[in-house]
């Protein structure tokens, strides 16, 4: 997943925008022609709104490709993991809770349920 994703990325349950992002893992990628490299909300590689940008610094974030990680959502608390460079956002009953509170506590996440209580 791409930290450019996070500009368009929404909590699946409350809409939430935007989602916070913890890495585990990543490795660079060679940016794709057609690709814009500036944010337009949010830049997830700086965690800022782009309104608080100036100019556009956040082209880095075309760069990065991040492999393990969770995203989560400070409005209701959800947090959604990332596997094999896929954000899975899906909601509540969709998701396999076994699975995926061992990836939490895996990567020493605190977490009950599908609600985060403290990150690494
Ligand atoms: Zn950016
Ligand atoms: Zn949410």
């Amino acid at each position: 997943m791409r930290y450019r994703l996070l500009d368009v990325l929404a909590c699946p349950m409350c809409r939430s925008f935007p989602l916070r992002l913890v890495v585990f893992r990543q490795r660079g990628q060679e940016p794709k022609g057609s690709e814009s490299p500036a944010c337009e909300l949010y830049c997830g590689l700086l965690g800022k709104p782009v309104s608080e940008l100036r100019g556009a610094p956040c082209s880095e974030c075309m760069k990065v490709t991040v492999e393990e990680g969770a995203l989560y959502c400070e409005k209701c608390g959800r947090w959604y993991p990332i596997i094999d460079e896929i954000p899975e956002l899906l909601p509540d009953d969709l998701r396999d809770a076994k699975r995926d509170v061992e990836f939490a506590s895996a990567h020493g996440m605190q977490v009950k349920g599908f609600i985060l209580e403290r990150l690494p």
